[in-house]
């Protein structure tokens, strides 16, 4: 048999892209295809659970449209299928006056992004949010919490009630594009499809340059680890409370984050990993280092972030280093608050430049469209990007 459409990746991204397809075309055959025997494995299911409202994101890009439309869509979704969420509203908090500057600069990318937002001073901070420190802050009111381990796992229930199949424990090693089908296999068991959405996450060059494609990028892992506060700290906090981050960087620095669950979760940090899927802290896979050593654009990353990098390392070695980082806006955390949490694994693309890719990345052939970077808010903007993806291979298929 020949599938319609076959998709690798049952994370978040490629979950709802499966939706989306089945949604505009509901006679379409459709296979999702996962290593792992469970969907939502890697960044969708460890991350913080924040449905971002879009305010760093450059005023046109992908990121900023897409995660504006995916905190809408992802809030609607949850309330038509009783998915847990909560609108808590965020607080970006400038913790002295060099930061000032930072968080007015983040006030006029929120209002060009349709955002939202309200400056507040020292004394309305303090009477928000009583255990926390700054000269003034940012009040996002439609930022949220959600469960995306529970947001993909109904995609996926979405899917196989519409007749798409969901095959788990499946590993593609092999992808050969022909010009009327691709052909995707395991080391066991092949499938054929008019047309192949990669959705890989962490491993999506490999997989692109498994299908052939010439790329210009190397995924680099990046670990955020997460402490988790003790039961008695769960009222420190009634916003999610963020620094204002460091604009050269796609990461948002390092925040107190409350869960769906009921926890309060402290992080993630952003330092350089060592594995692209070992959650351990001294996970270590050679042939995940060797390629990226062996890409000059993770040098020149290096050469230009070193400073923040060396800092990042300290923080993760060093519990009291990351617990200054907390401080600054939290005074009152101490060492013993700072429980082991989990980690994530960013995938972060960078180009042979050296440029660390903000926004999305995708390539296309003539029957497989690659997305090749899907960084955070990609939790908050599947669905858009679903959309989009669907869109854009529905149009195509209509060609072939
Ligand atoms: C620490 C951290 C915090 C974050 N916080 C937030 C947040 O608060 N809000 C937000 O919106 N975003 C957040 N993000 C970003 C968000 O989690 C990701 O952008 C999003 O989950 C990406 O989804 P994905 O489907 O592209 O990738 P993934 O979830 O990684 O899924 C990719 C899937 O492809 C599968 N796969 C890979 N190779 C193969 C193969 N050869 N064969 C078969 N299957 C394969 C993998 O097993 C995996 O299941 C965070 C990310 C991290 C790491």
């Amino acid at each position: 048999m020949t599938y319609d459409f076959a998709i690798i990746g049952a994370g978040i991204v490629g979950l709802a892209t499966a939706r989306e397809i089945l949604l505009a075309r509901p006679h379409a055959s459709i296979i999702v295809l996962e290593k792992e025997i469970d969907v939502a494995r890697h960044q969708t299911g460890h991350n913080s659970g924040v449905i971002h409202a879009g305010v760093y994101y450059a005023p046109g890009s992908l990121k900023a449209r897409f995660c504006r439309e995916g905190a809408q869509a992802t809030k609607a979704f949850c309330a038509d299928y009783g998915i847990k969420f909560e609108t808590c509203g965020k607080l970006l908090v400038a913790t002295n006056e060099g930061e000032r500057a930072g968080m007015e600069a983040l006030f006029e990318r929120a209002k060009q992004n349709g955002i939202e937002v309200k400056r507040i001073d020292a004394d309305e901070l303090a009477r928000l949010e009583p255990n926390m420190t700054g000269v003034g802050a940012l009040l996002i009111p439609s930022t949220g919490i959600v469960d995306y381990k529970m947001v993909a796992a109904a995609f996926a229930e979405i899917v196989t009630s519409m007749g798409g199949e969901l095959h788990l424990g499946a590993e593609i090693v092999a992808i050969h594009e022909y010009s009327d089908m691709v052909e995707i296999s395991t080391t066991r068991q092949s499938w054929n499809a008019k047309a192949l959405i990669v959705c890989a996450g962490l491993q999506s060059d490999r997989l692109a340059k498994l299908a052939g494609l010439r790329i210009n990028h190397r995924i680099v892992p990046f670990r955020g680890e997460f402490y988790t506060l003790p039961k008695s700290r769960a009222g420190l906090i009634n916003h999610l409370i963020y620094p204002i981050p460091e604009p050269k960087l796609p990461f948002v620095g390092i925040h107190l984050t409350r869960t769906i669950d009921g926890r309060i979760i402290v992080g993630p940090n952003a330092v350089l990993g060592f594995a692209r899927e070992g959650y351990e802290k001294f996970s270590f896979r050679p042939q995940d280092v060797l390629d990226y050593v062996a890409f000059p654009g993770f040098w020149r990353v290096i050469g230009t972030h070193f400073a923040a990098g060396v800092e990042e390392m300290r923080n993760s070695l060093w519990k009291q280093s990351y617990l200054a980082q907390c401080r600054k806006y939290c005074p009152d955390l101490s060492l013993a608050d700072l429980e082991p949490g989990v980690a994530g694994i960013r995938a972060q693309a960078v180009l042979r430049d050296g440029t660390l890719v903000h926004d999305f990345l995708f390539a296309e052939t003539a029957r497989m469209l690659h997305v090749c970077n899907a960084p955070s808010p990609a939790a908050t903007s599947a669905i858009p990007i679903a959309r989009m993806i669907a869109e854009k291979v529905l149009a195509r298929f209509e060609q072939l």
